[in-house]
Formats: C-alpha cells, structure tokens, sequence
C-alpha cells in the first residue's frame, strides 16, 4: 500500500479512487517550505492561531527544494554513512514514511528522548518530530551533544496554546483565591502537571513549584502522585487527556473545570476554582479532535467485529465510544499482538496508522476518520530538510540547533526526574 506522501500525490492528481480518496488539504501536495512562514499550514492546525514568537524557518536552499526524491535519498544516504557514529537520527510514529525509513529509532517522543541516551557519542541528533521533542531531547542529552531540528517550523499547536505568561497568570490569579500555604494535611492548594507535549518552559515551571510531568500512558500514576501533594491540579496544555484521565479516577465532571486563558480568571467563579479537583487548560491536538462518535458508529456498521482504539488526546466522548484507549506505544502493541483477521478502526495520526496497515497486511487497519489530514507540523519534516542538515553536518556547519539554557533545563529535569521516580514503574509513553 502507499504511503500517506504517495497517497496524497495520487489523489493530487486524480487518481486515488475509493476509501482515503480524500485530503483535509490539497496544499499538502507541496513541499513544506511553501508554508514555513504562514500559520501551521495544510494539515489538521491549519486554522490553529500560531503565536507571533513561534520559530519560522528561514528559505532552504533550492538545490533541496527541486532536488528529486531519488536524489535526496542518495544525499540522505551519503551523509548519514560519512557522518557514521557522529550521528544519530531520531522519527517520531507520526512521521511520514519518506523521514522514518531513514530514522536509527522510531517511537514516541519520551522513547526517542531516552534512545538518544544509548548514544552518548552520537555528537549530533537529529530530532525528525515537532519543537518540544527536541527540547526534551536537548534537557536529557549530554550538553557535548548538539539536538538538531530539521524545520524549525515544526512546533506543536497544542503545546503552543499553553506559554509560560500565561500559566503565570493563571497561577496567580488561582494564588488569589485559594492562597498559596499548604492545609493542615501539607498539600499545596495546587499542584502543576503538564504533559510531555509543551514548551520546555512549562516543564521547568512544573519543577520550581512542586510539580510533574505526565506522558499519555502514566497520567493516570502522575494525577495519583500529585493528589497526595496538591489539594488540586493545574493539569495543562491537553485538556481531553487530562479530562479523561481524571474521569477515569472516579472525579466528577464538574470538578474539572476548563481555564480559558483568554477569559479573566480563567472564566471560573471563585466557587468553581475552590471546588475543582483538576483545573484543565483549555488546550487540545487538532489531530485528534477530528475523530467523532459518528465515526465510530460507522466503522461498526461497516466492519462488525472491528475493534476501536483510539489515543487519550481524544475527547471525553470518542474515548468512551471507543473500546479501548491509551498511548501510541499501547496502540502499536495491541495491533502486533492480533491474530491475523483481525479488523482495528484506529484514532490518531494518519502516517502512524498506515504505516501499521502496511507492516500488517493479515489484518484489516484503518483510521477511524476517512478523510487524509495528517499533523500539519509533523509535515514539516521533509527529506529535503533532513538533506540539507545532514550535508551541512558533514561540511561542519551545524543549522537548526536546539538548546535549551540552563536555566530552564534545571528546573524542567527536576519535573522530568520526578515522573521517572513514579513507582510503580509505567511504561512511560507520549505522544
Ligand atoms: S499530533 Fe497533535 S500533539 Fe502531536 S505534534 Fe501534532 S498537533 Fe502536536
């Protein structure tokens, strides 16, 4: 079967017929640096408001933009095998083929952030995903190793929708209303978390006021852990992981109020902030917010017996239509482990799922949302950046660097520590 690259080209120029005959996009035919500079560009956050100090990425010489595919592959190839060892490449699941073929680890991003320590003389990484992976990646690596973005364009408009301004704001004006002295028990009024997927900012916030960092398949150990030390928590950017993780630990809806940023005080009472278990961010990931019920209901009637699984950044209710939800990792899992003739109706990102039906032709794979609309950073990463960065690399000019200050990485690793302090051990996956 195609690859979602292949796929879209076909349906450009007319001949995809059938199922997945359809794109959210026609732009996403185009090489990315069309879009480098104007919003996230085609993709599933393309209407998302991309904030005015996200990094852009400068022009890319022309050489990679006309360069062929048969060519980038053979430069691709060339420098990775002269840069050897020096060298360690890292695709996320929702990369698309043409990236993860040429990837040394594929996972998600805590997994990729951790594989990179198996390197410790890889001098250079090369992070084939979205911004804060590679800050991550930067805050777990040595300081000699250099964490390379391809595109620095590809941010993450759900990381995006939560800036340290704003969750300092937030944090004082909830300083406000239930003060800032633990109770007679010694819980803190609130207790920050945030999810892998947010700015290295956050992650240090977390750590400088007693907080943690959860990944999609420990939230549920995190949220634990924060309970026996916060009366509350301030759970931020995704608010559907953290709705439905809660609601999984038996917290009533109404004692999750959603802090809108745009709103003073959140658009919360005083009422509803002394009353709420779980303070959700009103963020959310474009990508998985266009699966539906409907959806769901559909997939059943044409395919009785498919089983649906579908990833916790859905909303609260595809997660309950769904038969089952979790990480990327568990999603991966649970298709290997099928018999053959197995039928799995799946809710997340469109490379990652065709890439399963491809590597399973015995079973019948499919995402859940018929229509082609991949994560409009992820797409950034095209071969013509990992060209362009890899044959610099060789001529030692490094392009595309992450760093994180110190700072900031500090604080973010004590946040990070924490959540690898969790006993019992979780399998500790993200998106
Ligand atoms: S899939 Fe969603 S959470 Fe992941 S990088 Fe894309 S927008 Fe961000």
């Amino acid at each position: 079967m195609a690859s979602i690259d292949q796929t879209i080209q076909l349906i450009r120029i007319g001949e995809q017929r059938g199922a997945g005959s359809s794109t959210c996009s026609s732009a996403l035919a185009e090489g990315p640096w069309e879009h480098d500079n104007e919003g996230y560009g085609p993709g599933a956050s393309i209407a998302d408001p991309l904030p005015s100090d996200a990094p852009r990425q400068g022009i890319i010489p022309r050489e990679y933009r006309n360069a062929t595919a048969a060519e980038l592959d053979l430069r691709i190839r060339a420098a990775k095998h002269a840069l050897g060892d020096r060298l360690v490449i890292l695709g996320h699941f929702y990369q698309r083929d043409e990236i993860v073929r040429y990837a040394d680890f594929l996972g998600d991003s805590f997994q990729l952030a951790q594989a990179a320590k198996t390197k410790p003389n890889a001098e250079y990484i090369v992070f084939c995903g979205v911004h804060f992976m590679a800050e991550t990646a930067d805050i777990l690596s040595r300081a000699e190793q250099a964490v390379i973005l391809p595109n620095l364009a590809a941010g993450c408009s759900m990381a995006d929708m939560a800036e340290i301004d704003s969750v300092t704001d937030c944090w004082e004006e909830l300083a406000s209303v239930l003060g800032t002295a633990s109770d007679g028990s010694d819980k803190q009024p609130v207790l920050p978390v945030t999810y892998m997927n947010s700015a290295a900012s956050l992650k240090a916030f977390c750590g400088e006021h007693g907080g943690v960092v959860c990944t999609s398949s420990n939230a549920e150990t995190v949220l634990q852990w924060a309970f026996e030390r916060g009366q509350r928590v301030l759970f931020f950017p995704d608010q559907h992981l953290g709705r439905n993780t809660a609601k999984k630990m038996g917290i009533p809806l109404e004692q999750m109020p959603v802090w809108d940023p745009n709103k003073p005080m959140g658009g919360l009472t005083p009422q509803q902030i002394r009353d709420a278990r779980v303070i959700l961010w009103h963020g959310f990931c474009s990508v998985h917010k266009r699966f539906t019920v409907d959806q769901i209901s559909f997939a059943r009637q044409r395919h009785p017996g498919v089983h649906v699984i579908v990833h916790p950044e859905c909303t609260m209710e595809v997660v309950d239509a769904a038969d089952e939800h979790g990480s990327t990792e568990l999603i991966k899992k649970r298709v290997e482990a099928a018999p053959a003739g197995s039928i799995f109706a799946i809710g997340t990102e469109i490379n990652m799922v065709q890439r399963l039906a491809n590597e399973h032709p015995d079973k019948t794979i499919f995402c859940l949302d018929s229509i082609i609309c991949p994560c409009s950073t992820m797409y950034r990463i095209h071969p013509s950046y990992l060209a362009w960065v890899l044959e610099s690399l060789e001529r030692g000019e490094l392009l595309n660097r992450i760093t994180v200050p110190e700072a900031i990485a500090a604080p973010a690793r004590v946040a990070l520590e924490r959540m690898l302090a969790l006993k019992p051990a979780t399998d500790r996956r993200s998106a």
